[in-house]
Order: C-alpha cells, then sequence, then structure tokens
C-alpha cells in the first residue's frame, strides 16, 4: 500500500502517449479501459490526411482518415481516466527518479512513469514538381491502400530507394502496365533490369513532373527526356524519416539501412529498450497500415498495464484490499 501511494503521488499521469493517431488512440483505449492515469498530447497531422479514405481497414473500409481519428477520441471520453490534449508536444525530459516530464507547446507540463511515442513519420517526397499536390489522391506509397481503386490502370512507379525492386514486383497483382522510373537513390542492375523487362515492367529514366487531372488523379507524367506516359497511378518509394526528434532525443536508435530504414527500433511488444519508453505504429513498424497501428497501440498498452501490475502498481483509482 504504502509503494502503491508513492507512485501515485510520484507524477501526474501513469502514462504520457505522444501522438493520437490510430496507434496512439488505442494505446489510450487500452490502458484508458484498464484504469490507467493516462494522458494523450496530438498535434492532429497524422500521415494520411492527404487522403479522403483510408482503405484495408476491418469494418470501415473506406473511410475518412480524420474522421476515423475523430470517432477515435470520442470513443475515449467514457473514460474518465484519459485526457486528451490537442497539442505538440516539444520536448520530454528524464528525471532523476526514471519518471518523464513533459512540455507541450503552451508550455504546460505534465510528469508520467511510462511514455508511449505514436508519433508517425514523414514522407521524404521527391521535389518532381506537381507531385506533392497529388499525393493521397493520384500519388500513393501503398498498394494495399489504394491499389484497388486503380486496379489495371498504367502504373508509375518512381522508383527512388532499394525498396522499388520489391514493391514493382507488388504492384504486378493489381496492373499488368508498370513503368519504373529510376530516379535518384536507385540504382539498376543490367541483371535485374533483364528479368524485369522479361517481366513485362518498361524501364524508363526520371519523372520531371506530374500533372493534375479531374479529382486529384495524375492526368499526364512526363519524363526528363521529354516522354509523355500519359493518365497513370503514380507509386513512390520514398525514404521516411520519424515525425518527432524525441524518442531519439531520449536514447531509441533508428534501423539505418533495409526495409526498416528511418523506423525506431523496438521489440515485438513495442519497447524500445529505453527504460521506460515504448514506440509504436509506423514510428517503429514495417507494415504501414492503419490496422497494423491500432494493433500495435493496443498491444503496448496492455503489456504496459501488465509491467505495472507484475509490479505491484493497482491502477490509481483502484484501492488494494488492507
Ligand atoms: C497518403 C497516404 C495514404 C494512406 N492510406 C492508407 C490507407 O488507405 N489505409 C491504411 O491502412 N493506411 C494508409 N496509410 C498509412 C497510415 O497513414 C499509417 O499507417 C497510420 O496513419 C499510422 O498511424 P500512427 O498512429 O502510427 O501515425 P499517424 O497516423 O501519422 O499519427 C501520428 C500523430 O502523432 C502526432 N504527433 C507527432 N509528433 C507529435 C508531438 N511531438 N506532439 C504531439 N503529437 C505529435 C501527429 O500530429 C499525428 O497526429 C496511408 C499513408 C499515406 C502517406
Amino acid at each position: 500500500m504504502a509503494d502503491q501511494t508513492a507512485n501515485e503521488n510520484r507524477t501526474d499521469f501513469e502514462v504520457a502517449i505522444v501522438g493520437g493517431g490510430p496507434a496512439g488512440l488505442s494505446a489510450a483505449l487500452t490502458l484508458g479501459r484498464a484504469r490507467r492515469n493516462v494522458v494523450l498530447f496530438d498535434a492532429g497531422s497524422p500521415r494520411n490526411a492527404p487522403s479522403p479514405a483510408a482503405h484495408n481497414v476491418f469494418t470501415r473500409d473506406g473511410a475518412s482518415p480524420l474522421e476515423l481519428n475523430r470517432i477515435g477520441r470520442e470513443q475515449l471520453s467514457p473514460y474518465s481516466s484519459v485526457q486528451v490534449r490537442e497539442l505538440n508536444v516539444a520536448d520530454v525530459v528524464r528525471r532523476k527518479d526514471d519518471t518523464f516530464e513533459l512540455r507541450s507547446d503552451d508550455d504546460g507540463r505534465v510528469t508520467a512513469q511510462q511514455l508511449i511515442f505514436a508519433t508517425g513519420l514523414v514522407d521524404e517526397l521527391p521535389q518532381i514538381p506537381g507531385l506533392r499536390e497529388l499525393w493521397g489522391t493520384g500519388v500513393f506509397h501503398c498498394p494495399y491502400c489504394h491499389g484497388w481503386e486503380v486496379r489495371d490502370q498504367p502504373f508509375v512507379l518512381i522508383a527512388q530507394s532499394p525498396r522499388a525492386s520489391h514493391l514493382v514486383h507488388v504492384l504486378r497483382g493489381w496492373s499488368e502496365n508498370i513503368t519504373l522510373c529510376a530516379s535518384e537513390g536507385f540504382e539498376i542492375g543490367d541483371e535485374e533490369r533483364q528479368s524485369l523487362t522479361q517481366l513485362g515492367v518498361r524501364i524508363r529514366p526520371a519523372v520531371e513532373a506530374v500533372v493534375g487531372g479531374a479529382e486529384g488523379r495524375v492526368a499526364d507524367v512526363v519524363l526528363v527526356d521529354g516522354e509523355r506516359l500519359g493518365p497513370a497511378a503514380v507509386f513512390t518509394t520514398a525514404p521516411v524519416r520519424q515525425r518527432s526528434s524525441i524518442p531519439q532525443q531520449l536514447g531509441c536508435t533508428v534501423h539505418g539501412e533495409g526495409m526498416f530504414a528511418g523506423l525506431i527500433k523496438v521489440d515485438e511488444r513495442g519497447f524500445s529498450g529505453v527504460p521506460g519508453i515504448w514506440v509504436v505504429g509506423d514510428a517503429s513498424q514495417g507494415f504501414p497500415q492503419v490496422i497494423a497501428a491500432a494493433y500495435e497501440g493496443t498491444l503496448a498498452g496492455a503489456m504496459i498495464n501488465n509491467e505495472l501490475l507484475m509490479a505491484g502498481q493497482l491502477p490509481s483509482g483502484v484501492r488494494a484490499p488492507h
């Protein structure tokens, strides 16, 4: 009982969650239902905001991404131990007693025992005129999210990283008409060129501009040699970077190369290896999907609650029997 009281008084919250997309909101739901005292901060710019519809989402296929998050926040309201603050977290420091102090943009400060980062990623889109404006409506990153809607149309893959060698094969499930345009950051060897050509993939030089058409679709793709490919669904393999630098400032490490480049290293539960710090959703996982991010948040929430219970810490509102 004495220990429990000490924990209650040591910090304002048992868990602070930074990021209120599918991963952070799911973690908050799990922890709220487990009667944990939680604060969730969200700056309100989820990665898929430019897209009008989130696909491949169990029971919500095609829903607006912002609406999904709004419902997620609304469904936290019955859980009085969860507070949602629509604020950016500017910095976090580890205190001497190994708890954390978070400072938000309004200069407010809160303390917490455990931290979950669900801060997402930024796509480093290629600097091609017209492309950014069509991101999420005519230019895509993932066929599982958008492939069905553009099936059997001509596809153009802007190959920007080694990941393109894999994606070009995956795209063949949605279209037989694929042109791969190699840009800076993507090298293609003779053998790979030959095998892709045998599969019917056309290989062309880099894209110079993308021209928008009706409803945010791509009306034309102009190559550096002047060739015009006409209307197409455009896919990119743009590199990603962390939206927040705070996890790394606190000691989390990032994968350097390969499929996970730019993502924070975690174990299968979302634990970063740095005491008290968990990283979930796109920021740490290799399969960037709404439903996968939600799963990771749920799992980390349950694992944190489990650890606290095993350490003898009942939720702050629950009194141990005398
Ligand atoms: C164009 C596009 C379309 C996509 N379409 C689909 C689709 O159809 N289906 C699908 O399943 N997936 C889709 N995705 C992938 C999907 O967006 C991600 O998998 C999902 O958003 C990951 O959720 P998350 O909670 O990890 O991160 P996010 O949804 O990116 O949420 C992170 C949140 O953290 C906040 N944040 C960051 N730093 C701070 C801070 N310091 N303080 C406070 N808040 C902070 C951000 O503002 C943001 O609100 C798409 C991605 C893109 C780029």
